[in-house]
């Protein structure tokens, strides 16, 4: 064989070698699920979770969004908060006094523009934002369009992704901006299924993953990503990264980072 021929043929198959190594060694990236709230004077959703997360070196930090009776988006994970004793439904309630609502850590509930605020002065991470599902369709895509222009005034296109349990959300998203990544949280839809909707791809719980594992490989064949959560253990932590995904959403991102680390 010519010598320079054989020699490139040794140079391809370390090539592909090499990739092989690098594809089976590939570590998930962490997402701090609420940003870093177990850390030191932090709550969920607060702004100080999103600077916690901000300074651990993580890919992201998560947060919750609905939109207020009086059309201001706001952060909060569940569908109804407490004030002053009294039982309050975030989407028919007016911003001013969601904002009366304190954290745990004493910070005032968030609205989500004050929330973007901070995060632009963040130098890390990613910020995923949730969109939670409402009651109305009208209200979910005044959310969306509000929340797109917010991210797009302030040029952070690039460092803001999304999720989202409703396929409304996934819809009003990529019609605003094809460009943006949502991925899919509620768990029934197939890798073909999200691709043929233009998701950049599925996030899951753990237990959907264990069901479905050929999704993931089925979900990188087509291009998509694949993210999964509340993963929080190091047993769990160690399942999900010998499936082969993408992202780690979790409670605990220093256990996670640790366990990652040790691989
Ligand atoms: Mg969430």
């Amino acid at each position: 064989m010519n010598p320079l021929k054989k020699n490139y043929r040794i140079i391809l198959a370390s090539l592909i070698g090499l990739c092989i190594c690098f594809a089976m060694h590939a570590q998930p990236k962490v997402i701090a699920h609420r940003g870093y709230w177990k850390s030191e004077g932090s709550a969920q959703n607060s702004i100080r979770s999103l600077l916690k997360a901000d300074s651990i070196n993580v890919y992201g930090s998560e947060v919750d969004i609905w939109l207020s009776a009086d059309g201001i988006p706001v952060v909060n994970h569940d569908a109804t908060v407490v004030l002053n004793g009294r039982k309050l439904t975030v989407e028919e309630t007016t911003a001013d006094i969601l904002k009366q609502v304190k954290l745990a850590n004493g910070e005032s509930l968030p609205t989500f523009e004050a929330y973007l605020d901070a995060f632009a002065t963040c130098k890390n991470i990613k910020l995923i934002v949730e969109f939670k599902t409402h009651k109305e369709k009208a209200r979910e895509d005044e959310l969306t369009d509000k929340v797109i222009q917010m991210v797009h005034k302030r040029h952070l296109q690039n460092k803001v992704e999304y999720i989202s349990f409703g396929k409304n959300f996934v819809e009003q998203v990529l019609k605003l901006d094809p460009e943006a990544k949502i991925y899919y949280l509620n768990g029934d839809l197939t890798p073909d299924e999200l691709s043929a909707m233009g998701a950049a791809g599925l996030d899951y719980h753990y237990n959907v993953l264990y069901q479905h594992p050929e999704w993931v490989k089925q979900s990188h064949e087509k291009g998509l990503k694949v993210n999964v959560w509340t993963v929080n253990s190091p047993e769990d932590t160690q399942k999900v990264i010998d499936l082969g995904v993408d992202f780690i959403t979790t409670d605990e991102p220093e256990i996670v980072k640790q366990k990652i680390e040790e691989l």
